[in-house]
């Protein structure tokens, strides 16, 4: 059978098309990786850490140690497959040489999400895709969600008012009948998939970089986030009402200074489709190894006679109604990505170009939950647009009423709410929280949550960790 031929080379059969244009596996695979190299160069601080050193230019060994965060997504594998080739490249060129060596990170939600990534990675050790030499400078690190909530300590239980959509905290301490706070009560507290999402981005990130920051030597964490997840990233913050976010949450120029200027965040993937990434995952093999996603086909050029609508299970199983607003957006991106993926090109180009709010006065306070700039007042605003007083109860009617709804399960709630809010505006101390996250406290029942206080102390308590090293 006469196929097209890949556009590049002109010689060999293409086996992928992305973007309109046909690829070569080969080509295809130059194609990814240099567009994350790209990135990985874009500025002599990042060139330093890649590149291999000499002489006068040497710190230590002069090897430095990039962070990986690695949830086993097609993203990880490929960007994880661009850095191991770069290393092999290096030590050909340098005479055993190299620049960096990597530590991934993993997050992992329970035992058995950790047993299924624990399988992948031996697999992928004993499948000889990678020569020892590789493995040397590769460590894996699994680190336990529940470490969020370790430092039993450094907790604090912030309460959100019910009328004026202020907020207040106070030091929590681990009831004598329970164990240490644990994440499944926060999720389970949330009221949709939304507000749990929203928590959980906020817990993984949040735990690597505070392994970054313990590892006191890496100074860059390689978020393997593609153009797709970047784009349903940048809509999800501006329908959350955290457009003020974008700015500071793409930039990868500077330190991260919620985290001491030790780090900088880099998106060396910003420029690549999640499809381009299934498909390289696809032509390398390395879609063996993915746990928790399954890798889409549409780019592969074999594939076009079948029908993969049918094919692929994922496909809109989830009723849109109960998808979070990360979901739709990525939905919305998945559909398009074929024809017109310019359009999520053009979203990430634009949120890129965005710069943090131009503000007076200098000394913006931080949201104690996400750690976010606050720009402008959200409680006053939201005070403004909404009515949170009730009618005071003045019939007989009227109180008989409001006694039944004591003892009704709300009622109940609601009395134990009052007694906290009471104690809490009492004894606590005042806490500052974006519109973001204040949205998310008053969606919870008891408007209350436990989170870890943003102080040095929290970012030093030991993680949770099993590494996996040669
Ligand atoms: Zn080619
Ligand atoms: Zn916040």
């Amino acid at each position: 059978m006469d196929g097209v031929k890949c556009k590049r080379c002109k010689e060999n059969d293409a086996t992928v098309k992305s973007r309109k244009e046909p690829f070569c596996n080969k080509c295809f695979i130059k194609f990814v990786s240099l567009k994350q190299r790209k990135l990985m160069m874009t500025d002599e601080f990042y060139r330093d850490h890649f590149k291999v050193l000499y002489g006068k230019d040497l710190v230590n060994d002069g090897i430095s140690k990039i962070v990986l965060p690695f949830d086993y997504s097609s993203s990880s594998f490929s960007a994880l497959d661009v850095l191991v080739s770069l290393l092999k490249e290096q030590r050909v060129q340098h005479r055993g040489r190299i620049g960096f060596k990597i530590e991934l990170v993993t997050i992992f939600k329970n035992e058995k999400e950790l047993e299924s990534f624990k399988e992948s990675w031996e697999l992928l050790k004993i499948s000889d895709v990678y020569g020892a030499d590789v493995w040397s400078q590769l460590n894996a690190h699994f680190i336990d969600a529940e470490s969020f909530f370790n430092d039993t300590d450094g907790l604090e239980q912030i309460v959100l008012h019910n009328e004026d959509f202020n907020s207040m905290g106070m030091d929590y301490v681990v009831p004598a009948e329970s164990t240490q706070y644990k994440i499944e009560s926060l999720l389970a507290s949330c009221p949709n998939r939304n507000t749990r999402n929203d928590m959980w981005i906020f817990i993984v990130t949040h735990l690597v970089k505070k392994f970054t920051y313990q590892q006191q030597d890496s100074q860059i964490i390689l978020w393997a986030h593609s153009m797709t997840k970047l784009a349903d990233h940048i809509i999800g913050l501006i329908v959350k009402g955290r457009g003020a976010q974008i700015a500071a949450s793409l930039d990868s120029g500077k330190f991260d200074h919620d985290y001491d200027d030790r780090f900088k965040n880099l998106y060396p993937l910003k420029n690549t489709l999640l499809s381009e990434l299934d498909a390289y995952c696809i032509i390398t093999g390395l879609d063996k190894y993915i746990v928790n996603y399954s890798v889409r086909r549409d780019l592969m050029i074999e594939q076009e006679e079948v029908d993969t609508k049918t094919n692929d299970p994922n496909k809109n199983v989830r009723l849109v109604k109960n998808m979070t607003i990360n979901e739709l957006a990525r939905k919305y991106f998945d559909d398009i990505e074929g024809e017109y993926s310019n359009i999520i090109a053009t979203v990430l180009r634009t949120g890129d170009k965005l710069k943090p709010p131009a503000i007076e006065n200098k000394d913006c306070s931080k949201c104690s939950i996400c750690l976010n700039t606050i720009y402008s007042n959200p409680s006053e605003w939201l005070r403004n647009i909404a009515i949170n007083k009730g009618h005071p109860v003045e019939t007989d009617e009227e109180r008989e009423l409001y006694k039944l709804w004591q003892e009704s399960q709300v009622g109940i709630q609601t009395g134990k709410y009052l007694k906290l809010k009471e104690k809490t505006w009492s004894e606590g101390h005042e806490i500052l929280l974006c519109y973001g996250c204040i949205i998310n406290l008053n969606g919870i029942n008891t408007r209350e949550i436990i989170w870890p206080k943003h102080e040095e102390e929290e970012l030093q308590s030991i993680l949770s960790e099993y590494e996996l090293s040669d």
